[in-house]
């Protein structure tokens, strides 16, 4: 299947007092058309500022993204706004904030609609909103109602009807069920995977909860301090980790079986600073493993088998 998303050494840096912050530092994936990624960290890795890069809701501070071979990064914001919004849509993490709570439900659903279809007739926008509801499993008589009087998962449920009535093909999920209940955030991945299955839609979905990410992904990629350093299918991170950031990652997922006994690894040693830094492995002073090669050199995202990536000198030593 052909690649829908191209990024090629994307850097997003930010200016700050104390020097430059490398939210995003040369990260380079593809995801293909219908397909999953998965982009699983701790909070400040950087996987936010990629997807919100991504959408163009920040400036790239250099490298590509290709959709569909057309850079989107690098071109007119108001090009990317008139040819190409509508084809790249964000779900976020907190539905209630971006809702306007004076709003009703179809109002809400209606908004992106007659923004991107300006002369569209009245009828016709709402036709498409209530269209939007049912698909998303909102029920005809919330049409009056206001995010204030719903749950989270219909809350959430108004953001996807939001994103999908502009037909996009591509949805960035920026930890659309961290906000929700255990039982609700199992209603929105299936929701999110039978519209992906029904509409051939392709999905980044950002997480810190890699017993999320499991359920909804091909790939999976690591990130680590504004870098990619392990990218694989994503049965195969769970099979064979091979970065020993990953493996700490993993082994904090809790086993439902209380006769599987699984080790926690605890990380120790302080994390390094994002700010201006260093050309080593940003991992080195927290990897039980790091030598001075670590500390003076910086590993490069490096393929160990078809689809496996790592960013680690010794990742051969890692491989089970
Ligand atoms: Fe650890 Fe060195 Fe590998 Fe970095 S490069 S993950 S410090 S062993």
């Amino acid at each position: 299947m052909a690649n829908l998303i191209e990024v090629k050494n994307l850097k997003k840096y930010f200016s700050t007092p104390r020097g430059m912050l490398h939210a995003v530092d040369n990260v380079t994936f593809n995801i293909e058309k219908g397909k999953t990624i998965g982009i699983v960290g701790e909070s400040g890795c950087g996987k936010s500022t990629l997807g919100k890069t991504l959408m163009r809701l920040h400036n790239p501070t250099s490298g590509q993204v290709l959709y569909k071979g057309a850079d989107i990064a690098s071109m007119d914001i108001k090009e990317f706004k008139k040819n190409y919004r509508s084809h790249i849509q964000m779900i976020f993490q907190d539905p209630y904030a971006s809702l306007d709570p004076r709003m009703s439900v179809l109002q809400l659903i209606e908004e992106p609609i007659k923004v991107n279809n300006k002369g569209m007739a009245k009828a016709e926008v709402t036709k498409k909103a209530k269209e939007m509801m049912e698909l998303v499993g909102l029920a005809k008589r919330l049409e009056m109602s206001y995010p204030h009087e719903l749950d989270g998962g219909r809350r959430q449920r108004i953001g996807v009807a939001r994103a999908l009535s502009l037909n996009p093909e591509f949805i960035v999920c920026d930890e659309p069920v961290s906000a929700l209940d255990v039982s609700i955030q199992a209603q929105i991945l299936n929701l999110l995977q039978d519209l992906q299955r029904d509409r051939g839609l392709t999905y980044m979905f950002i997480t810190h909860d890699m017993s999320v990410v499991k359920h909804i992904s091909d790939d999976i990629a690591v990130m680590y301090l504004g870098q990619m350093i392990e990218k694989c299918p994503a049965n195969e991170i769970f099979k064979n980790t091979i970065h020993p950031y990953s493996q700490a990652l993993l082994s904090a997922i809790p086993i439902p079986d209380v006769h599987l006994k699984k080790e926690r690894i605890v990380l120790k040693g302080e994390l390094t600073s994002p700010i201006d830094p260093k050309p080593c492995c940003r991992f080195a002073a927290r990897c039980p493993y790091a030598t001075d090669k670590c500390l003076a050199e910086e590993p490069v995202l490096r393929e160990l088998k078809p689809g496996h990536s790592v960013a680690c000198h010794f990742a051969e030593q890692f491989v089970k």
